[in-house]
This record gives structure tokens, C-alpha cells and sequence, in this order.
């Protein structure tokens, strides 16, 4: 029954097992050429995750095993998954041609990965709405991203769209999954059509068009845990960064069985969820059911899971639960945890060692990176609490930062880089990586000041250590200047968490005449703890201890639960808002998430 013990000799070699020498030995278009491509340069994302795995031996290969809320699993093949793709593909070419920008709303059920398979193979841009999303945020994306197809589900439409319709210019055509255009009726604008009579028009031998590595494929949405979601626009060339990356930093071999706990309206759920794992011919899991501890865990003991791709919220989630659930299935199959969307504090790495017997791996980027640029490997040591370091192919860099923030320019207008370990600077990658997102839809002037000489901003805080590991120190907004020292809020967060009564912890800096700032913690508590004061005070002491009167924080309030985006993103913006009685400005991501 233990969850830890594992044959370690049955287990596949890792993919990167020696990081310095692939450091020096990778380049993109060595790994370009081992994708399939449609000839004289032309890349398909739909054609390299589907269509070429169905041409050859893997077609009867599960690529899809759908685990419905209720009921019996439903398996997918690679060879199903090509003839349905090519049928939306088709339909979908012949009600509005090629370049059709489609929208999915809907939770994680099968016809979802279909419809957004099935846009990349025609030709279209897809872009995926997070299911929770209240009628203001999706008519927000709708218009940005000017989207003409939406497939959703007739209950979702009912209530979140129909009442909206008519404002929605761009939207020309409804495909309802499990419905009929009789679900459209009352609807002012009409245009609703059913999931199967759609489909129904479609040729299941419908190829792959043959787009450009650069024409557009995707538009994602960020968080918006900084302020207004932004969308960002993707091309299908990117898939090669999808497929290197989950080579190196999530170790996928063709037999895994691989779950990505995000949910596919995420740029997480797509670029992990979908089109990664597919790529590489793997078995996905996919879960319609939400958040359970003991749901999850049977899932990775009965579908054998290998290989689990989750989010720090789910961690800390878990580590509240405790160890017992851990302890009552047989987890052993699990060969590599990974964690993205947030910094994952020391403590839940620790708690992944005692709970799985293996370090969980972190792993960074953004929407805007497209995919996975500094991570921790199976093979290489983890420091908890590091973010680990670049993706080979990925050239990183921390740049030095004036007082007012902005990058700082040496004698010729060039950007300082840090080179001194342990200096705190701007995260910066050197543009062109091939999932760099190439614009933010409708910010022209906000794209082009994302990048400063060779270098891509990322707006996050980061040091290097003499190893040449990466820690997160904040985003650049969220960092706290407090009398002439720079505080990171994930230090002070993670160290509040290692108190046995703390569950979660929000941190900022609020305005103090003599210091600047003063640092404020937010806490809640774990089950079994009541707020009072001897607590309090017992966390403000235990913080003094770890951390030096000149970090800790000088207020801390007990309450009961953080504000986070949807995919659970502490909202720090959102805490200083209130404290300070401003406006809290967009706060649609409150439904919804980005990574
Ligand atoms: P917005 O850009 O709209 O404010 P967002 O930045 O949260 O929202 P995403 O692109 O979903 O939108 O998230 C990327 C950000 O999440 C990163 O820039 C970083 O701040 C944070 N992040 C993701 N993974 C990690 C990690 N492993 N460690 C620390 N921070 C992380
Ligand atoms: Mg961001």
C-alpha cells in the first residue's frame, strides 16, 4: 500500500539526464526537424498532436481517456481523434472558411479538445473560455479577440450568452454540444446550430491545412492578477517549444499516462492539456470532476497515472487534507510531479517528498512565454524553493532595474544585465523562442514595451544563485520597499506558511511615512486553528524569528480565505485595494484564470 516505493529499474531514462552538456547541444531547429511538418516549411499544431499519430502505429493508442463526473470512462484513440477533428475541421471550413476564430466554453468534456483540434487543423485561431466566466468577461474576449464560432454547452449559452447576444458583433455561429438549434430559440440573433448535426457535415479524411509556422493559432488570455486580462496571440510554430519542453522539463515518454490538472480554459490546460501530451503520443487523462483529494488520488491509483502536471493551489489544497488520503492509495506509478501558475513555497515541496516520496518540480512561464521556460528536471538536484533553471534553447537573464523600476541602461542605452550571483533583477529572455507569443490583441504600444534590446520582459523579480538556479522573488508590482530593503512577499509568504497554523499567506507592501513601506500579511488559517490574538501574535514572533524584524511583517490579520483568480492566484492587488480603499478595478478574473 505504500505510495513510495517505486522499481526504479522499471522506470523509462530520463530525457534530460545530463542538463549542462544539453545546455551546450540543443537548438530548435535540429528539434523542428524531428515534427512531421507539411512540407517547404509549413507546420500544423493539429497535424503533429493527432494526424500523424493515427497514420501510423499509434492509432489505436488511447490519446484521450475521459473520466466523466459520473459514469464510465470514455476512451479516445488517436485514430478517433483524428477522424472527429477532421469532421469539425471541415464543417467548419464550410461555414466560414478558413481563418475562423473559435471560441470553446465549456467544462472538460471530450467535444472540447475536438472543437479546438479540429479549428487548428482548419486553418483557424482558437481560443479557449474559461467555463466559470460570467457574461461581462466573455463578452470582454469576444470582442478583443473578434471571435465568429462559439461552442458551448446549451445550459452555458442559456445563461451566459443568450442574454448577451445581441452585443456580441463578432459572433456569427453557436454550436451547442449535446443540443439542437431548437436551444437557440428566443435568441435574437439566431445562428445556433447542434453539436451533432455540425460534425454531421464534416469529411472524417479532412487534412490538416498547411499553415505557415507563423500564422496565428491561438489566443490566450492572461489572469489578470495584475490588472486587465490580456489576450496573446500565438502562432502554430510554437508547438515545437510545446513538444521540447514536456520532453525535458515533465520527462514525457510515449507510454506515459499524463494528467494536467488545468482546466483546458487556461493557457496551461492548452499548451499541457492538449497539445504537449499529444505531440508526444501520450494517454491523457481528463477529469470533468473538480477538486477532491480523494477523487484525485484514485484517479492517478486506478488510471495508473505517470506523469501529474499540477498547480501550487492544488498542492496547498492537498497538504490541508493531510497525509492519510495519501496514504490509502497506491500511488507508485507516479514518476514526475510538476507544479506551475504560482511560486511553489519550500514547504509544499518538502511535503511532496513525505506525501509522493519525490520532490514536486516547479516549474515557470507565462502566457505570454507560450510554454515552460525555467523548470526543475527529474535527473537534476531540486532546491526547494527554486524555480530551477532554463529550458536548454531558453537564454535567460536577470536585468538590473533603476529606482523607479525601469531597466537600467549602460553607457551605450544597452540593458544592464546582473551577472553577480544573488543580485535581485528583471527575469528577461532573449526573444525568439519558438512559443513567444507575437503581440497582445488591440496593445500594439504595450507589446513593443515588453521587450528592451534582445530581451523579452517577464514584470517578475527573480535572483540567480552561484548554481545558476532561478528564485522568484515577486512580480515587479508586488515588490515591497521598506526602508531601503527590497522584500519579496513569496519569501515572507513561504515562511508564514512553514507556521503549523498557517494555511495560506498574501503579503504587501502598504505606504508608511518613515519607511515607505510597511509589510502587511494576510493569513488563513489551517483547519483546527481559531483566530485570536495569543495566535497572532505567535505567527508575528515565529516571523521575527525567521525572518529579521526588517522583513517580517509589521501587521498581520488573520482572515478567512485569500482573494485568488479562479485557477487560485493570490490577488495581492485586490488585498492593497481594499486595504487602502481604492478602486479594485477588473475583478472578472475573480471567475476566471489564465496559467
Ligand atoms: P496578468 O498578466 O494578467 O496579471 P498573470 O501574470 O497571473 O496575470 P499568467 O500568464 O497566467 O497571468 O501567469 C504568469 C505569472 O504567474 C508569472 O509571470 C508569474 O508571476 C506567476 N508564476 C507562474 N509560475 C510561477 C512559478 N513557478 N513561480 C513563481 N511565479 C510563477
Ligand atoms: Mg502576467
Amino acid at each position: 500500500m505504500s505510495s513510495t516505493t517505486r522499481d526504479e529499474s522499471s522506470i523509462a531514462a530520463p530525457n534530460l539526464a545530463d542538463y549542462g552538456r544539453a545546455r551546450v547541444d540543443f537548438d530548435w531547429s535540429s528539434a523542428a526537424e524531428r515534427l512531421e511538418g507539411l512540407g517547404d516549411g509549413h507546420l500544423n499544431i493539429a497535424h503533429e498532436a493527432v494526424d500523424r499519430h493515427a497514420r501510423n502505429d499509434r492509432a489505436d493508442h488511447v490519446a484521450i481517456r475521459w473520466l466523466p463526473k459520473r459514469g464510465e470512462s470514455v476512451d479516445l484513440t488517436y485514430g478517433d481523434l483524428q477522424q472527429r477533428t477532421s469532421q469539425f475541421a471541415d464543417a467548419l471550413t464550410a461555414l466560414c472558411g478558413r481563418g475562423a476564430r473559435v471560441a470553446t466554453l465549456a467544462g472538460r468534456v471530450p467535444e472540447l479538445y475536438v472543437a479546438a483540434l479540429g479549428t487548428l487543423k482548419a486553418g483557424g485561431v482558437y481560443s479557449p473560455l474559461f467555463s466559470a466566466f460570467g457574461p461581462e468577461p466573455i463578452r470582454q474576449r469576444v470582442d478583443l479577440g473578434e471571435i465568429e464560432v462559439l461552442v458551448t454547452t446549451p445550459v452555458l449559452y442559456r445563461r451566459k450568452v443568450a442574454p448577451i447576444r445581441a452585443e456580441l458583433a463578432s459572433l456569427k455561429h453557436v454550436v451547442l454540444i449535446g443540443g439542437d438549434a431548437s436551444d437557440g430559440e428566443g435568441d435574437p440573433v439566431g445562428g445556433v446550430i447542434g453539436w451533432d448535426d455540425f460534425v454531421a457535415t464534416g469529411s472524417p479524411d479532412f487534412p490538416a491545412v498547411r499553415t505557415a509556422a507563423d500564422e496565428l493559432a491561438l489566443l490566450h488570455f492572461t489572469s489578470g492578477t495584475t490588472g486587465t486580462p490580456k489576450g496573446a496571440m500565438h502562432v502554430h510554430g510554437a508547438v515545437v517549444a510545446h513538444m521540447v519542453t514536456a520532453e525535458f522539463a515533465l520527462d514525457l515518454h510515449p507510454d506515459d499516462v499524463f494528467w494536467c490538472t488545468a482546466d483546458p480554459g487556461w493557457v496551461t490546460g492548452t499548451s499541457y492539456g492538449i497539445i504537449a501530451p499529444l505531440v508526444h503520443g501520450v494517454t491523457c487523462i481528463i477529469d470533468e470532476g473538480d477538486f477532491d483529494a480523494d477523487r484525485w488520488y484514485g484517479t492517478i491509483a486506478e488510471q495508473r497515472v505517470t506523469v501529474w502536471y499540477t498547480a501550487p493551489t492544488a498542492i496547498r489544497m492537498m497538504m490541508r487534507v493531510g497525509l492519510d488520503p495519501v496514504r490509502s492509495h497506491d500511488l507508485s506509478s507516479l514518476r514526475v510531479i510538476a507544479s506551475v501558475g504560482e511560486p511553489l513555497n519550500p514547504e509544499a515541496v518538502v511535503w511532496g517528498q513525505e506525501a509522493f516520496g519525490q520532490a514536486i518540480l516547479d516549474n515557470w512561464w507565462q502566457t505570454e512565454t507560450g510554454g515552460i521556460m525555467i523548470a526543475n528536471y527529474r535527473a537534476v538536484d531540486v532546491k526547494p524553493g527554486s524555480m530551477g533553471r532554463p529550458i536548454p534553447g531558453v537564454d535567460i537573464t536577470l536585468l538590473a532595474r533603476t529606482a523607479e523600476g525601469e531597466p537600467a541602461l549602460d553607457d551605450d542605452g544597452n540593458p544592464v544585465e546582473i551577472t553577480t550571483a544573488d543580485e535581485v533583477g528583471e527575469l528577461a529572455i532573449r526573444a525568439g523562442w519558438p512559443s513567444m507569443f507575437i503581440g497582445y490583441l488591440g496593445m500594439d504600444e504595450r507589446y513593443a514595451k515588453a521587450f528592451i534590446g534582445p530581451w523579452y520582459r517577464s514584470g517578475d523579480l527573480a535572483r540567480r544563485d552561484a548554481d545558476g538556479y532561478y528564485w522568484f522573488v515577486g512580480r515587479s508590482d508586488d515588490v515591497i520597499k521598506s526602508a531601503g530593503h527590497l522584500i519579496g512577499p513569496f519569501e515572507v509568504e513561504s515562511t508564514l506558511i512553514e507556521h503549523p497554523a498557517v494555511s495560506e499567506a498574501g503579503v504587501i507592501g502598504l505606504p508608511d511615512p518613515t519607511a515607505g513601506e510597511i509589510v502587511k500579511a494576510y493569513v488563513s488559517l489551517a483547519p483546527g486553528y481559531e483566530p485570536d490574538e495569543d495566535l497572532q501574535r505567535d505567527i508575528m514572533a515565529f516571523a521575527r524569528k525567521k525572518l529579521g524584524p526588517a522583513v517580517a511583517p509589521r501587521l498581520i490579520d488573520l482572515v478567512d480565505q485569500l482573494p485568488k483568480t479562479r485557477s487560485g492566484k493570490i490577488m495581492r492587488r485586490l488585498l492593497k485595494a481594499r486595504e487602502l480603499g481604492l478602486p479594485e478595478g477588473d475583478t472578472s478574473t475573480l471567475e476566471g484564470a489564465g496559467q
